[in-house]
């Protein structure tokens, strides 16, 4: 699991529906850091990005109560932090059954999901996310890709993602002890695959050749920060594979924990 982040004198902590959530400075740097690109486009530019920190706060916000709320379901108490790339969602104890553990893990994305179709469903009735200016479109444009977008890219089998970690739950139910080193092959080769996949897209994009004209207009494009997110849990994945192949070939009677090694 991940460690959760050290706490600052800058952290925000507040309580939600019983939970406590801690929100760390580096998931408002991070954030910002995204969005940047708003006040190069246009005179709402400062605006824009405001939004989209907001838009990133609450729809990540939602999707941990997604989390914290199945934990409570079943039986362990949790708390929410929000940092750097995301959040977190801590549960003690742990949840027993891999059943209830996948139910936990998809109830995230499950809670953003809800979240895109009351947003997409409020604006089928009102249209607000049509006029009234670039600003309220923009919102619109946001809320649905972070919810939507975000959702089905954190479903992907890759290591510790929402979608890896219910990919090692079902290779451990169906492999056992080896169960963790398939899901870290399939981690790998899924998440280099999007890293280099997104290369291309951006490779592409600056140099306005169409490689990828045959996908459909639809289909996701990968960024450069796609690309470095993925090389770097390929990466993680890989190495967490090499200890794990060592464990059970190599180095059996080695019982240190991996931070000692
Ligand atoms: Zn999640």
């Amino acid at each position: 699991m991940l460690a959760e982040p050290d706490r600052t004198n800058y952290d925000l902590n507040f309580r939600l529906f019983g939970f406590d959530v801690r929100v760390h400075p580096l998931f408002w740097l991070v954030s910002a850091l995204m969005g940047a690109g708003a006040l190069e486009e246009n005179q709402y530019g400062l605006v824009l990005l405001v939004s989209w920190v907001l838009v990133v706060f609450f729809s990540i916000l939602v999707h941990e109560l997604g989390h914290a709320i199945a934990f409570r379901r079943f039986g362990s108490d949790s708390h929410v932090v929000l940092w750097a790339l995301g959040g977190l969602a801590f549960g003690s104890p742990p949840v027993a059954g891999r059943g209830r553990r996948i139910f936990v893990s998809l109830a995230g994305p499950l809670a953003g999901f809800v979240l895109c179709g009351l947003v997409f469903a409020s604006h089928q009735l009102t249209e607000w996310g049509a006029g009234n200016g670039p600003v309220l479109s923009d919102l619109y444009r946001q809320l649905i890709h972070v919810n939507f977008w975000w959702g089905i890219v954190n479903l992907l089998p890759v290591f510790p993602l929402d979608g890896g970690q219910v990919s090692r739950e079902l290779c451990e139910g169906k492999w056992r002890g080896r169960g963790v080193v398939t899901s870290l092959k399939i981690s790998v080769g899924v998440a280099a695959t999007v890293a280099v996949y997104s290369l291309v897209c951006e490779v592409g994009a600056r140099s306005g050749n169409r490689v990828l004209d045959f996908l459909p207009g639809w289909f996701p494009h990968g960024s450069f920060y796609t690309a470095i997110l993925f090389g770097i849990l390929a990466y993680q994945s890989y190495q967490l594979l090499q200890f794990h192949t060592r464990g059970y070939h190599f180095e059996p009677a080695d019982d240190r924990v991996p931070w000692e090694r």
